[in-house]
């Protein structure tokens, strides 16, 4: 049996029928990876927040800040901005 994650492909043998990763490891990696093509993201990868430097695991697609306080915060000083 052939592991069905697309980056590991190792020989494994199964324990039971339905399995298809050759460990649950691999099982969990294949489906970050598959979240990660997606949604451009991975649950795996953190972000660095531009407001605070803080580092924060992104919960959308294009998610900035770490938090809706950082976010409108940083929309504060924009709008402060004197030109
Ligand atoms: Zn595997
Ligand atoms: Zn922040």
């Amino acid at each position: 049996m052939i592991c069905k994650n697309e980056r590991c492909k190792k020989e494994f043998t199964p324990n039971n029928a339905r399995q298809l990763y050759c460990t649950r490891d691999c099982a969990n990696r294949a489906k970050s990876y598959r979240r990660y093509k997606k949604n451009g993201y991975s649950a795996n990868i953190l972000n660095t927040c531009p407001r605070c430097n803080s580092l924060y695991q992104p919960k959308r697609y294009k998610q900035k800040y770490c938090s809706i306080s950082c976010a409108n915060s940083a929309k504060k000083i924009y709008l402060t901005i004197p030109d």
